[in-house]
């Protein structure tokens, strides 16, 4: 009975309030490379008021608008609790993060959005289809990766903002850029971060990688509006002011976390062309 007793006072913790054995909404998503994108890392001051507090394989970054904090990415659902730490240790409160942007609907980038808007109050933005997909927790029903199955904590409240709309937070402007192809809902952000009267063109890119599950075709009808969306994203990307290029996967920028190198966009789009143009010529190929 004492046991028991102790047992009760020990679950329903300090506060008195029932605490849950598990947090369902960091429950980890285990994949063969999962631990890789979760190499931890410090946060880290990229320029201006623009931070990185992800991981080594999986950019999260943080904006201090002057005005509230917004937060771009929220990786795996496990990730929750380091980027919240990493937030910490640069001296910022996670309960001052007003807006958390989302790049794509899948687990790997958006599996931490529930649990971040839930230990934030954040309000959660995407583009229209991206909006769709993280209340769903599941890939949207013409996702080249589909076939992957799984799912990943829903987000309910998400804001969903048009290509070309900007959200205002202090004295900062973020640009919602699409840039479908690797999903439809894929979307990208773009703000100015400021030294002095320096400003520089920070852009974080949605993952432009062409990939699929098996058996998925580009080259098939369903493909043809994810072939049309990357020539559309690409354009946006050879064509944007871009001094700052954060990419989704860091490794898919170049060796570091992201990349200021000259033409950083274009040579981010290029890279992405000639995988798909691969692709293509591959599914060409194997349909002979
Ligand atoms: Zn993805």
């Amino acid at each position: 009975m004492i046991e028991a007793i102790s047992m009760l006072a020990w679950l329903a913790g300090v506060s008195g309030a029932p605490v849950p054995a598990v947090d369902p909404l960091t429950q980890p998503i285990t994949t063969s490379r999962s631990a890789e994108w979760l190499t931890p890392a410090e946060p880290e001051e990229i320029f201006g008021e623009t931070y990185l507090v992800g991981f080594g394989g999986m950019s999260v970054a943080l904006i201090d608008t002057g005005a509230g904090l917004v937060l771009v990415d929220g990786a795996l659902p496990q990730a929750a609790p380091a980027i919240l730490a990493n937030v910490r240790k640069l001296g910022f409160d996670p309960k001052d993060i007003k807006f958390i942007l989302s790049t794509e609907p899948h687990f790997d980038h958006a599996g931490g959005l529930a649990a971040l808007a839930r230990d934030t109050g954040a309000t959660v933005v995407a583009s229209e289809r991206g909006a769709e997909g993280l209340r769903m927790g599941k890939h949207a029903d013409d996702d080249p990766q589909l076939g992957y199955g799984g799912s990943w904590p829903a987000v309910a409240e998400v804001r969903a903002v048009k290509d070309g709309e900007v959200l205002k937070l202090g004295t900062t402007a973020i640009t919602a850029v699409a840039t479908p192809g690797h999903t439809m809902g894929s979307m990208s952000w773009r703000w100015p971060a400021c030294e002095g009267r320096v400003c520089k063109a920070v852009v974080f890119a949605s993952s432009l990688n062409p990939v699929s599950a098996d058996g998925y075709r580009f080259t098939s009808k369903a493909g043809e509006p994810f072939v049309e969306g990357f020539a559309a994203s690409y354009r946006k990307m050879d064509a944007m002011p871009c001094d700052i290029l954060i990419s989704a996967h860091p490794d898919n920028a170049g060796p570091g976390r992201y990349s200021d190198a000259p033409g950083a966009c274009r040579t981010y789009a290029d890279s992405s062309r000639k995988r798909l143009e691969k692709r293509l010529e591959e599914e060409r190929a194997s349909a002979q």
